[in-house]
């Protein structure tokens, strides 16, 4: 046969489109033509192809040979397609019995050698694969990322030679999988960070329904370290979103993954531009808020980030993904994060801070203050001020440290109250949820809006009241909120930014 017909799998975004190589062998003089908009690292695998080929001890032959990488209008690059290629061109040779690729996608990048080298983005393709219907033949070194997926045949390799010799005598055995290793996560516990009963309270809620937050307080403090410890008391990722979050490490990290994926906790720097932050680039990749997806995003010393780099945030943090359009691409990346955000009472950092002066003038704390917009603020639901423990030099107060396992079985009961009544944590309650699952009563209601009209709140802003109040007493087990988790909830809403 001088036809050939290999599938595999392209990668935009975190999503991984299937690709077709057809290869054409023809009698003419030897050429070697790539078409369907390859770009030039693909141009590139006709030379580590030919190499790979002949130190395999195949031939590599010496015909006018057409490739051809379908769709056209898709973007392809890497070397991800150098091992389907092989196989094309030996299949149309007839060096290879190509009915056993019928049902397989391939992927890898080929060494001068031979050997297969891993590539990005193989959970995407093997995810892809299942869906339709085959079995993927992958890098012998993404092997175990792979096999996160289950009820998927995976055939790995780790060089071409072997490769063709099993596929010759039809004895391509599936991997089996070693099993990532799944033993319980470990994240740095609350138990490190002494005092701060209240900051550490609402660290609590905050994680039960799901809510952003912001900590105000002069430096040293610990709110970087509290907010470190955030994913401790998460609930464990689950089989699919565990998959999500390796998705995107696959798709931005050149290591292959080896252990169980953590939940996520990112710290970007405020100088970071908005690409870093949300995403971008001429081939658009994940930025910050993607690798946080399911997991942690820390925006310490909020007012110091550029303006216009926060105000993109307020996309993600309503739909939970990003979409990023340039020219040729439009990608859609994933960023349901939880935001947590510190900042200092103001440009030195020691407002009302009793063991150092403040030397900012009002107008300065005003202008500080001011950077960071009203509709940003009313998206984080819990606005707390962290002060200096004065007690936490007490030598035995190790003992008393509250533990992450200890908070962590109290999250898992309140999201588990909110996802049986619900289907969705309190933080994602739409309008009309909010009417049906946040009832009060006749004096609470009047209470409310007695207290938002005095501190004049925004009715977005009372809106994500209600929510924390329905945390607090899901947290309380209580069927219905009372007037002692609104008045908690308001505390939450009474600092003044
Ligand atoms: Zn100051």
């Amino acid at each position: 046969m001088s036809l050939a017909l290999i599938h595999s799998r392209a990668l935009v975004g975190v999503n991984a489109p299937q690709v077709t190589i057809e290869t054409h062998l023809a009698s003419g003089l030897p050429v070697f033509n790539m078409v369907g908009l390859a770009e030039t690292s693909v141009k590139e695998s006709k030379d580590r192809v030919r190499s790979a080929i002949v130190n395999s001890g195949f031939e590599f032959p010496a015909r006018r040979i057409t490739l051809n990488l379908a769709p056209a209008d898709l973007p392809k690059d890497g070397g991800r397609f150098d091992l389907a290629i092989a196989l094309g061109i030996l299949a149309a040779s007839g060096q290879i019995d190509s009915s056993v690729l019928d049902k397989i996608e391939c992927l890898g990048e080929l060494a001068l050698s031979g050997a297969i080298r891993p590539v990005q983005g193989v959970l995407p393709a093997t995810i892809a694969a299942k869906k339709a219907g085959r079995s993927i033949l992958i890098p012998l070194a993404n092997a175990e990322e792979a096999s996160m997926v289950s009820d998927i045949k995976i055939f790995a390799a780790d060089n071409l030679k072997e490769l063709i010799k099993l596929i010759n005598q039809s004895e391509l055995v599936p991997y089996k999988a070693a099993g990532l290793n799944k033993k319980q996560a470990v994240y740095p516990d609350l138990a490190d960070v002494q005092g701060q009963q209240a900051a550490k309270r609402a660290l609590l809620i905050a994680a039960a329904g799901g809510h952003n937050m912001l900590m105000i307080g002069p430096p040293g403090t610990g709110k970087t370290l509290l907010a470190s410890r955030l994913p401790s008391i998460l609930p464990p990722l689950n089989e699919q979103q565990a998959q999500e979050v390796a998705a995107i490490a696959s798709v931005t990290s050149h290591q292959p993954l080896t252990s169980w994926p953590l939940r996520p906790f990112r710290s970007p720097h405020h100088s970071a531009s908005a690409p870093a932050l949300v995403g971008g680039g001429s081939k658009p990749s994940p930025g910050e808020i993607t690798l946080a997806h399911l997991g942690v995003l820390f925006l310490d010393e909020l007012p110091e980030f550029d303006r216009k780099v926060l105000e993109v945030l307020r996309e993600p943090l309503e739909t939970g993904h990003i979409v990023i359009a340039r020219a040729k691409d439009r990608v859609c990346f994933p960023a349901r994060f939880q935001l947590i955000a510190a900042m200092n009472p103001c440009p030195c950092g020691y407002l009302h801070d009793p063991t150092n002066n403040c030397i900012c003038t009002p107008e300065q704390i005003r202008r500080y203050r001011g950077k960071i917009s009203n509709p940003l603020l009313d998206r984080i639901d819990l606005h707390i001020t962290v002060t200096r423990e004065t007690t936490s030099l007490k030598p035995n107060n190790k003992q008393q440290q509250v533990t992450s396992a200890e908070l962590a079985k109290q999250v898992t009961k309140a999201q588990q109250i909110q996802l049986d009544r619900q289907k969705t944590l309190n933080s994602e309650l739409d309008l009309n949820s909010l009417n049906e699952f946040c009832w009060l009563t006749n004096e609470d209601r009047l209470w409310l809006e007695q207290a938002c009209e005095r501190l004049g709140m925004s009715l977005r802003a009372a809106h994500r009241l209600l929510k924390v109040a329905r945390t607090i007493a899901d947290l309380d087990a209580k069927p219905n909120i009372e007037r002692v988790h609104l008045a908690e909830s308001l505390q939450y809403r009474s600092t003044k930014i």
